[in-house]
């Protein structure tokens, strides 16, 4: 597979998205969260991922224009992905969610918009509004999050544009096998939250193992898998050093039997809610 930093996935509304991004859930200082997105960018990430919910949507709008004024990018060279949150949900409500997400940001679109999460009784009408605003070009492509086979079967039956993405947790613990495999045969893009199972999969045995074998961190032969298994991944990081680590996947290659060794540390085992029974 001859993956490299700057590969990208061609979503199914023909969109191009960096394989391998930032995520940023959980940074709440303003000027940390500022600074690990500049020095992203500087690092060659082009990907980012917010959410409303995060409460830093202004932080990663200055570092991406941080960003962008120390490498001299523009603007459309990033992908830039934030989600629309629950209370927020309801066709009535979502252009004003994606507007002031925007505002906050400090950016005229988006390149990736999300329904968060499925909530039952407002999924539909929500998707029905945000493919009114993609099909008026304000939104590069939308997708959905934590959407099970029979929340996507549900939408697919009331709606009429595909989701181009589904992002869902998934980690060697939670590979979503089933799921994958539906995402697939629909063309639609896989994309992994917690990739690192939020750190708890860097101390596995087998994982240390491995990065012992192929001379990687336990997070690179992670974030490895990931990709060979065409998965979309964004390990959220605001350390320089990780930062740089984690974008260093792209000199090795797992072979197919370590492959087939981390994908049976499959547990089915969730460190996130449960998309099926949550009360949000
Ligand atoms: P991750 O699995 O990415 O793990 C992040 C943790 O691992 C942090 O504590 C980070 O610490 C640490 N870490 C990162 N790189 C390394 C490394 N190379 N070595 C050791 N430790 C490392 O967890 P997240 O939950 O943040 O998931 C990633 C992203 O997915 C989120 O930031 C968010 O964008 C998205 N997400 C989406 C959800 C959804 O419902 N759609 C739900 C949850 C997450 P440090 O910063 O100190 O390096």
């Amino acid at each position: 597979m001859n993956l490299t930093f700057a590969s990208t996935t061609l979503l199914n509304n023909k969109v191009e998205m960096p394989r391998l991004g930032l995520g940023v859930f959980r940074v709440e200082d303003y000027d940390e969260l500022v600074n690990a997105v500049k020095t992203a960018i500087a690092e060659g990430y082009r990907s980012i991922d917010t959410a409303s919910i995060y409460g830093n949507e202004e932080a990663v709008g200055e570092g991406i224009r941080q960003g962008l004024a120390v490498t001299g990018l523009k603007r459309e060279d990033l992908f830039i992905t934030s989600k629309i949150w629950t209370a927020d949900m309801g066709y009535d409500k979502v252009e004003l969610a994606y507007q002031t997400s925007l505002t906050k940001m400090g950016l005229d679109y988006l390149d990736l918009y999300l329904i968060h999460w499925p909530v039952a009784d407002k999924f539909i009408s929500t998707w029905k509004k945000m493919e009114e605003l993609y099909s008026a070009g304000k939104i590069r492509s939308i997708g959905v999050s934590n959407f099970q086979i029979h929340h996507l079967e549900e939408l697919f039956a009331a709606t009429e544009i595909k989701p181009v993405i589904n992002q869902v947790e998934y980690h060697p613990k939670l590979n979503q096998k089933a799921l994958q495999t539906f995402l697939n045969q629909h063309d639609i893009q896989m994309e992994a939250w917690s990739p690192l199972m939020n750190g708890e999969i860097l101390t596995n045995p087998m994982i240390l193992e491995l990065a012992e074998k192929y001379a990687k961190s336990a997070a690179q032969i992670v974030l490895r898998w990931d990709l060979q298994n065409n998965v979309v991944t964004i390990p959220k990081s605001t350390n320089a050093e990780r930062l740089a680590q984690n974008k260093d996947v792209f000199d090795f290659e797992l072979t197919e039997a370590d492959m087939l060794a981390i994908e049976a540390l499959n547990e089915d085992r969730r460190i996130g809610p449960d998309p099926d029974n949550f009360d949000f």
